[in-house]
């Protein structure tokens, strides 16, 4: 078999700090697989800029310049981390036969691309690099993460266990990723809907080299959020079984109360009234917000908007001007 032609897809918020390293160590790490004859030598990194703040896009720019494989994608705005993915899935797809995605801060282990690609050759579409272990993370995080992926588990998505997004995908499954038509995409719970060939490849994880997380706590939980809502409708079921459940529980105390009444001791009335209100009035705006939660979603969908929008796009910049960046 030929050589596959590879393309690394990076995206980047803010990462100034990051990306110099960023640039040597995949840079190198490439061309290292190109002269051992692993990947053909049009394969190439694409650096998708995510409507960063700060330099960003220039060192993207530059970086390309001085080396002919590196791309960079610059979106019209910060549209987060799986759009950006995205985009830069969807733009390598045109040059590629496989795409591994990476994020920035080379916490992931570079060297494991190797068996990403020789499992390709293999014949799988897709490839999850797997976590060993956690021992890098925050106790916090290590353990909100761990609660996440057990309530995706008892909600019915089968998410793999200490994945997060670096993966090889085969430009087919790319392509059929692209027909995923949703606006709220949570890709690690769509790539396992793909199906084809797939397998995974275990490293370690190593801490971030320079600069900070773009994932607070805030963005954090608002993915979470996003991830059970968009797979999942067990959260309403469970709403209306509480309400059900408090329905009958009020039945019960009705019946103790009217009970009490009628053997004439109604000393105590306030306490109960009041707790009740609360507890009925308070399961009554959970059910309000998560129904919320879910018409929002369905308004978003409607709406159809694009997820991304490219602004420059140095492979074509390429093709215009019949040079290479
Ligand atoms: N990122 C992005 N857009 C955003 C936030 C993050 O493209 O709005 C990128 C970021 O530059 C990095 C990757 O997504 O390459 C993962 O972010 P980070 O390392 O901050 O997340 P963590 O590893 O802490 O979960
Ligand atoms: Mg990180």
């Amino acid at each position: 078999m030929i050589e596959p032609k590879l393309t690394i897809v990076v995206p980047c918020y803010n990462e100034e700090e990051m990306l110099p390293e960023t640039f040597i160590c995949l840079g190198e790490f490439l061309e290292e697989l190109i002269s051992s004859k692993m990947i053909s030598e049009q394969s190439k990194l694409l650096f998708v800029d995510d409507g960063s703040k700060d330099k960003t896009w220039s060192l993207i720019y530059k970086a390309g310049l001085a080396n002919p494989l590196i791309k960079g994608l610059k979106l019209s705005k910060n549209v987060g981390h799986q759009n950006a993915l995205l985009a830069g899935l969807f733009t390598a797809k045109e040059h590629s036969d496989c795409m591994v995605s990476i994020d920035a801060d080379l916490q992931d282990d570079v060297t494991v691309i190797k068996d990403f690609v020789q499992k390709f050759t293999e014949g799988y579409e897709i490839v999850y690099g797997v976590r060993r272990e956690r021992s890098t993370d925050t106790f916090f995080k290590r353990n909100t993460a761990l609660g996440f992926y057990r309530l995706m588990k008892k909600m019915g998505v089968d998410l793999i266990y200490n994945h997060a997004d670096f993966r090889l995908m085969s430009k087919r499954a790319v392509e059929e990723l692209e027909k995923f038509e949703e606006t709220n995409f949570f890709l690690r719970g769509i790539v396992p809907l793909i199906g084809f060939q797939s397998t995974e490849v275990f490293y370690n994880r190593k801490e971030r080299f320079a600069g900070e997380t773009k994932y607070p706590l805030r963005k954090m939980l608002s993915f979470a959020l996003d991830g059970i809502t968009s797979f999942s409708v067990t959260p309403i079921r469970f709403i209306s079984l509480i309400g059900f459940l408090s329905f009958f529980i009020s039945l019960v105390f009705g019946a103790y109360f009217l009970l009490l009444k009628l053997t004439g001791n109604t000393t105590t009335g306030w306490t109960s009234l009041i707790t009740s209100i609360w507890l009925i009035g308070g399961l009554q705006l959970i059910g309000v917000g998560l129904i919320g939660e879910y018409v929002g979603k369905i308004y978003k969908e409607a709406k159809r908007r694009p997820k991304f929008i490219i602004d420059i796009n140095t492979f074509n910049l390429a093709l215009k001007s019949g040079q290479t960046l």
